[in-house]
């Protein structure tokens, strides 16, 4: 199965739902409702394979509101040409036990505002990855 196709399966949409239930609201800026679980991270191992455990992986994917998703997405993905960025989840904040959510106290919005950079400062990551 081709990596585009995991986000088709059963256990991604479990996954999915199940994240969405944990985190109604979103991961990133603790504000919004989540309505959308995306990876934040690459599961391409850097022999350049897909993996499918990362995939997986809790700490891979995040439940995000839209806004914060499109900013994510524009900001890393490589959208106007721009080269991709690395370090995409150098932003999000980790997450610690199942379900865990950071607290919005701990880092500001603002913060995370500045961390995430401009519209114009953009960059091709999640394009080629199933929400
Ligand atoms: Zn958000």
């Amino acid at each position: 199965m081709r990596a585009q196709e995991w986000g088709n399966t059963v256990a991604w949409k479990r996954a999915r739902e199940e994240r969405l239930l944990k985190n109604p609201v979103c991961e990133q800026c603790a504000k919004e409702p989540s309505t959308l679980v995306a990876h934040i991270r690459s599961f391409i191992t850097p022999e350049g394979v897909a993996s499918r455990e990362l995939f997986f992986d809790p700490a891979y994917y995040r439940a995000l509101c839209r806004s914060c998703h499109s900013r994510l997405t524009t900001t890393y993905d490589g959208g106007f040409g721009n080269q991709r960025k690395s370090g995409k989840e150098m932003h999000v904040q980790p997450t610690g036990a199942t379900g865990k959510q950071f607290s919005s106290g701990s880092i500001g919005a603002s913060k995370l505002d500045e961390a995430l950079g401009t519209p114009e400062d953009l960059a091709d990551l999640l394009k080629d990855i199933p929400e």
